[in-house]
């Protein structure tokens, strides 16, 4: 969500941190705030909006300290204005904290702290921890300044229930900053003469490949020339630093209008890195390298259990389907945040999946840790390496899309699509599915990104489409078995960022209530494959046309749809059913995108909306 960047090394802070966090903006946040050390001064600018905004505050200021950390929030206690941006410094000036996630025990703290003469400026529950450290900084032994100020730190984390990820500078401590978290991400970027520290690598590749992932419950002590990793508990950790592979390039826009636009046109070579590699030399099944179960273990499996939030539950929905069909093994879908809390009875060999674009969204963490306390085994999706998902899980499978950046999923959940029916082919022809059936299932899944490359020629036609149908404020998007999980995942994109009123909805079941909302005023999308569902989904949209609802048909070439039965038609390539869905997906993606265009809307950062949902 929120996002955090510190600076410790020879330029100007500010401009370092700055850039950062405008790298950051597609988390999502609702103001910024940068803080700089120069000598034992605090050099602080905060504010509500957008960073530009920031940046052109900060220009008149002189921020020239070399040590630095900067702030974008997205509120959970106290309103959006200046004084609850962060940083926040202690009422005694020693010490300046930013902070992602929630205290939960703010107030009784806080209580604590006012009997000790603190003063707060803030509502934020953020406040309490500048102030604790403070205060414990006060009382800590004087042995040297930078282990007293990494002691009071960690005494005032021990005290802390919630989650954070935070950096935190010391007056008395020029050249340093201590950074810890627990439940929020935090990677230290080991650069040239320089440390950064980030919430996310997009803030820091343009100076360093070369990251630290720091673990939940770790602190970091950074100084002008060296860093120090330890525990809560005291305990010395040694670092390992990865090396981070997407480019600064990836995280950039190029030559398109927005990140979402960059991405739905990235999703041939996405769907490409996603399965490089992936496949059996017989071309007869998937493979993957970091499941860490053994194919006589996994044959064993009678039941999936996928766990996701947002669109990723979308994918889960049709991994269910293409894993039902093809392998026969029963397969449940739950959302992440229900069942942390469901209690729902499982059997004894069954095996969960998560799906997390981020690896950081909390209610996924949160459902995969409640499965594994129960003893099962927990395998992840996700794209970015090294997250805390992807960490925990017992093994998994890198989604390789490189960065996404627009708020509103595109080429991770296509890529979701297609891990999920790789699943589906691995498990089938661990059972049913005859070698022959595999090769022609492998061979379509290769042919896949040429048909989404095909299917984006057809964008003109979608922007068209786009300016006509902008001004409706009421959208119903309607498909059959695997391609109901698409419509849901249309009206998802429309709402997300063109804040227009949208449902999907299962073509059949519409008539049991949904079909009251069709007049001339509420447009239906409706996927149509060829084939078996065809005449269904026919029948249901002429029970729109007969109530004059307008129909936008998104169908297979092969359809024969009575003429003018549809208003618009997008014809898109004929497909296996496994890569139906990804197909499918990309018409819709365009005319959201479209629409959200032609509303003017801020398509890469929608209202309300963050990326990563690192809280509850
Ligand atoms: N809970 C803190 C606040 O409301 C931090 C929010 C964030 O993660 O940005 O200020």
């Amino acid at each position: 969500m929120c996002g955090i960047v510190g600076y410790i090394g020879k330029q100007k802070a500010s401009a370092i941190i700055l850039e950062g966090l405008k790298r950051l903006e597609y988390r999502g946040y609702d103001s910024a705030g940068v803080a700089t050390l120069t000598g034992s001064r605090f050099d602080l600018a905060k504010k509500i909006g957008r960073v530009a905004g920031l940046i052109k505050s900060t220009s008149a200021q002189k921020m020239p300290g070399t040590t630095g950390i900067g702030h974008t929030r997205w509120a959970t206690h106290g309103g959006v204005t200046d004084a609850n941006a962060h940083p926040h410094i202690s009422s005694d000036q020693k010490i300046a904290l930013i902070h992602n996630g929630v205290i939960e025990n703010y107030a009784s703290i806080k209580k604590f702290l006012l009997t000790k003469g603190y003063t707060f400026q803030s509502e934020t529950d953020t406040e309490v921890l500048g102030n604790l450290i403070a205060y414990h900084y006060q009382k800590e032994p004087a042995t040297s300044e930078g282990s007293r100020f990494v002691e009071s730190v960690r005494k005032t984390l021990r005290h802390v229930e919630g989650t954070y990820g935070i950096a935190v500078m010391c007056g008395d401590c020029p050249a340093e900053i201590v950074a810890a978290r627990k439940g929020s991400p935090l990677i230290l970027g080991v650069g040239d003469g320089e440390y950064m520290l980030a919430s996310d690598v997009s803030a820091i590749i343009s100076r360093t490949q070369n990251v630290v992932y720091l673990k939940d419950g770790e602190i970091v002590h950074i100084t002008a020339k060296s860093f120090s990793i330890s525990t809560l508990d005291s305990e010395d950790v040694s670092p390992v630093i990865d090396k981070v592979t997407w480019r600064i390039e990836d995280a950039e826009l190029g030559t398109h209008a927005h990140f979402m636009e960059k991405e739905i046109f990235e999703q041939p070579a996405a769907l490409e890195n996603s399965m490089r590699g992936r496949f059996s030399e017989d071309g007869s099944t998937a493979q993957f390298g970091g499941l860490n179960i053994s194919a006589v273990d996994f044959r064993q499996i009678d039941r999936f259990h996928f766990l996701a939030c947002g669109s990723a539950w979308h994918a889960c929905l049709v991994a269910e389907h293409l894993i039902e069909r093809f392998a026969r093994v029963p397969v449940e879908v739950d959302y992440a945040s229900e069942f942390r809390y469901r209690n729902t009875p499982l059997s004894k060999n069954a095996l969960f999946f998560t799906l997390s674009q981020s690896g950081e969204t909390i209610d996924t963490l949160a459902a995969m840790r409640e499965a594994k306390r129960k003893g099962y085994k927990v395998l992840a999706v996700n794209n970015v390496v090294g997250s805390s998902i992807a960490r925990e899980a017992d093994g998994g499978v890198y989604q390789h899309v490189g960065p996404e950046i627009g708020v509103a999923s595109t080429k991770a959940f296509t890529s979701q699509l297609l891990l999920g029916a790789m699943l589906a082919l691995y498990v089938g022809r661990m059972r049913d599915m005859s070698f022959n059936d595999g090769v022609d299932y492998v061979h379509a899944l290769k042919g896949a990104p040429d048909l989404v490359r095909k299917t984006l020629e057809l964008a003109p036609q979608l922007k068209g489409i786009a300016k006509r149908y902008a001004h409706y404020h009421d959208f119903l998007f309607l498909g059959r078995l695997s391609l109901f999980p698409v419509a849901l995942e249309g009206a998802l994109k429309l709402k997300e960022i063109s804040y227009i009123h949208a449902e999907g909805y299962p073509a059949a079941e519409m008539k049991h209530g949904p079909i009251a909302l069709i007049s001339e005023q509420c447009p239906s999308v409706f996927l149509v494959p060829s084939g078996e569902m065809f005449n269904k989904v026919v029948s249901s949209m002429q029970e729109i046309k007969a109530r004059k609802g307008k129909i936008i048909a998104i169908a297979t070439e092969k359809c024969d749809l009575p003429a003018g039965l549809a208003d618009e038609v997008i014809l898109i390539p004929e497909c296996h059913e496994a890569v139906l869905p990804i197909v499918a997906t990309v018409p819709v993606q365009l005319l959201s995108y479209y629409i959200a265009v032609e509303l003017n809307r801020d398509v890469d950062k929608p209202r309300n909306l963050a990326k990563s949902v690192t809280v509850e």
